[in-house]
């Protein structure tokens, strides 16, 4: 088992500004100009049901030509928002720097982008700066699916001083996201959840779909994972966005969908409720049992399977062959393939499986 740090977390009710009802924190993926950060607050405040206004200022982009953000400016444009309409705001800090300049501007949180928290070196250099800071930090998952990563970011502000932390889900990079712009592999965050169960998990939907028509999918699923809130982009000009056009809802979408969110944590509620005289719920039970007698056989097996290739092992060295077969490898694949094809396994689980057990035989190996 791998080791993971002890952290130090404040309840999420201890700071945040929702009370016991899911954060929501929304506005746009990058503040463009003071007017449209201004009209954007206006009607999510007019609107109500957002708990903290959002803005990127520095917008690092795969291409250089394109919009980069407004950088330091925009934290009056910030600031001015919390004045007018008593609304606390956040910004993404990806350098200590910045960390520096939005406080100055009475930032009330900042958060830590994806690009920001795969990168150790800058996560070392931005929690050097927290010195006296006490805000809360939102941290984003890395771009990458590595958990470890997105811990050892956290442990970072942590051992700074920091024990309002939440994290906040975005999906991974990944070549089998589509539809959605980022993966979400939902078993990362759970079992950061399970490592840690009281770190307070945000969803942020824009960012995994990158599309707003799947939005409510995404949201609905992570109500069912007990999420503490949302971070969702809102424009009030979406298609004329000079970020991220397709993935942000209009202040009127949001209020649509904040209705849903209300609907689906009620229904959530009452499905908990419901759990114990359901038949549906009974049935359920009955299913897990077999389920776990299945996983009971399947770890057998695996012992049983690695116990062969150790024996196997041994006589590779007395033979001094190595490990790896390739040509035994190809032929176990192709079967397994048919095997599992015919059985109604899909080629890319088959494949996933099978590399993952025959890399766990080939180190017992060697
Ligand atoms: C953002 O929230 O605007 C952003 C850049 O997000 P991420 O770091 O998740 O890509
Ligand atoms: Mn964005």
């Amino acid at each position: 088992m791998q080791d993971y740090p002890k952290l130090n977390i404040s309840t999420f009710a201890s700071w945040s500004p929702s009370g016991d009802n899911p954060l929501i924190i929304a506005g746009p993926c990058a503040a463009e100009s003071k007017e449209q950060v201004n009209n954007t607050a206006r009607r999510l405040v007019e609107n109500g049901g957002v708990h903290i206004f959002r803005a990127g200022l520095w917008k690092p982009r795969t291409s250089p030509n394109s919009f980069t953000g407004v950088g330091r400016v925009g934290l009056k444009w910030l600031k001015s928002v919390k004045k007018t309409y008593s609304i606390p705001i956040a910004t993404e800090v990806m350098s200590a720097k910045q960390l520096l300049l939005a406080v100055d501007s009475d930032i009330d949180y900042v958060w830590i982008g994806a690009r920001t928290s795969v990168n150790p070196y800058s996560m070392d250099e931005i929690a050097a700066a927290m010195g006296n800071i006490d805000i809360p930090v939102f941290i984003k998952n890395p771009l990458t699916p590595d958990l470890s990563a997105w811990i050892g970011a956290i442990e970072r502000i942590n051992n700074a001083g920091i024990n309002k932390i939440a994290v906040v889900h975005r999906g991974f990079q990944s070549v089998y996201s589509a539809p959605l712009r980022n993966e979400p592999i939902w078993n990362i965050p759970i079992k950061l959840k399970c490592l840690y169960p009281s770190m307070p998990i945000i969803c942020d939907p824009s960012h995994i779909t990158g599309n707003t028509k799947f939005i409510a999918n995404i949201v609905n699923k992570a109500i069912s994972l007990d999420v503490s809130g949302f971070m969702i982009e809102v424009h009030e000009n979406p298609s004329a966005a000079l970020t991220d056009e397709k993935q942000q809802l209009t202040p009127t979408e949001l209020s649509v969908l904040l209705k849903k969110i209300d609907g689906f944590v009620s229904n959530s509620l009452s499905l908990h409720a419901q759990i114990s005289n359901d038949e549906e719920y009974t049935q359920i039970d009955h299913l897990r049992a077999l389920i776990d007698s299945f996983d009971e056989n399947i770890i057998k097996t695996l012992s049983q399977r690695f116990e062969a290739t150790k024996e196997i092992g041994e006589i590779k060295k007395k033979l001094n062959i190595s490990a790896l077969q390739v040509t035994r490898w190809q032929e176990v694949m192709k079967n397994r393939l048919e095997e599992g094809k015919k059985l109604g396994l899909s080629e890319q689980f088959t494949t996933n499986l099978m590399e993952l057990i025959h890399d766990e035989a080939l180190k017992s190996q060697e």
